[in-house]
């Protein structure tokens, strides 16, 4: 086994989007190969109304997945082939944008004034960018979640861990997603495929993440190096940590416990061409994408 060392970690960066919805980004429209398969992590956990409450109105996506984690309060959404609905506290959806699609996405938290929720980009590969649009929304109740003999908890949203599925299918990219608590002072292995791109994103309580075992070669960040990484002294809960490559995931809870999102694809490594919620592969077939969106003809037939 080898442990896989910590390569970045970094707090969320706060970010307006949407028609003003304050929400802290842990990345996104930056180097897109940094966690290829991957896109974009948003944080929209939040507890101003006002901050929140204009949302998302109407807006294209093409070339990738969204998928959206709500934890506390609801969002509603609907889309111009007519679907719609709401996630509410502990369920998923996960939206394979394909073709094409144009949805508005409403937070409307809970009466405690609570939006809690991460939404997630996945990259499409070229064969799959003009697939048909297609929706997978998981209730709370649907999504295994598992308990060890110490009291950790893990959700699984995608994926296969310890022997339980999660109800996601079909995914390109060959995601596990995973929402891991565990108790004080607990320490954990994760084993995650080597050909996987790795990254946590902690949002709970505070934990330690080892890279005792980093090969020779690999260059950490310099107050990483040789040492635990403790989540505490940068975070505030919002805290991206990147792996490098190994085969498992180790993480000590500090007092208060931990809670984070274990998310691992495998990379596309193609060509991005990128333009807001449009990810393909070409500058030819973005200025397409756009044309499109113009003359009418974005949204496609479905059969
Ligand atoms: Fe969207």
């Amino acid at each position: 086994m080898s442990i896989r060392p910590v390569l970045t970690r970094r707090a969320a960066q706060p970010t307006l989007e949407g028609a003003g919805v304050h929400l802290h980004r842990a990345f996104g429209f930056g180097d897109p190969t940094e966690a290829d398969p991957f896109l974009l992590f948003d944080d929209f956990r939040n507890e101003r109304p006002q901050d929140y409450l204009r949302g998302f109105p109407w807006h294209p996506h093409r070339g990738i997945e969204t998928i959206t984690y709500v934890l506390a309060g609801t969002v509603d959404h609907g889309d111009s082939l007519g679907n719609a609905g709401s996630l509410g506290a502990g369920d998923v959806q996960w939206m394979t944008a394909g073709s094409g699609i144009l949805h508005q996405e409403m937070p409307k938290g809970n009466a405690a004034g609570q939006m809690h929720g991460f939404q997630l980009w996945a990259n499409l590969p070229s064969h799959l960018k003009m697939t048909a649009p297609r929706y997978q929304d998981m209730k709370s109740p649907d999504i295994p979640e598992i308990v060890d003999d110490d009291g950790t908890v893990v959700r699984v949203i995608v994926g296969d861990f310890w022997g339980k599925r999660g109800p996601v299918d079909g995914i390109a990219a060959d995601p596990q997603y995973l929402d891991i608590s565990i108790p004080p002072g607990r320490r954990k292995s994760f084993k995650i495929d080597t050909y996987r791109r790795a990254f946590a994103y902690v949002f709970q309580g505070a934990g330690v993440f080892a890279d005792a075992s980093a090969p020779v070669g690999v260059r950490l960040e310099k107050e990483v190096m040789g040492q635990d990484v403790n989540i505490r002294d940068l975070s505030g809960n919002r805290t991206l940590v990147r792996f490098g490559t190994g085969d498992e995931v180790t993480v000590r809870a500090g007092d208060e416990g931990v809670r984070f999102l274990l998310i691992s694809g495998a990379p596309l490594e193609e060509p991005v061409a990128w333009h807001g919620p449009i990810v393909m592969n070409t500058q030819d077939e973005l200025r397409q994408a756009i044309a499109e969106l113009r003359n009418g003809t974005f949204i496609k037939p479905q059969h």
